[in-house]
């Protein structure tokens, strides 16, 4: 199963990432992403991974567990 991982210190609070899939990722009172859920479905990797890939710090990535 993908597990979704963050760099909390490189994320520069841009939301694409929520806009893409607000299901998987918000954004606390500090402008930082929080993951609202690590294990992701092999069926909605895609979208989950293309929002992923929408943050311009490169912030988002998944890995295989
Ligand atoms: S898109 Fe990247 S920089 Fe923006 S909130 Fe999401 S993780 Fe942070």
């Amino acid at each position: 199963m993908p597990i979704l991982k963050a760099d909390l210190s490189a994320c520069q609070g841009y939301a694409n990432c929520v806009v893409g899939a607000e299901d998987a990722y918000d954004i606390d009172d500090d402008g930082v992403v929080v993951l609202l859920r690590t294990e992701i479905e092999e069926t909605e990797r895609g979208r989950i991974e293309t929002a992923a890939l929408s943050c311009p710090v490169s912030a988002l990535w998944l890995e295989d567990a």
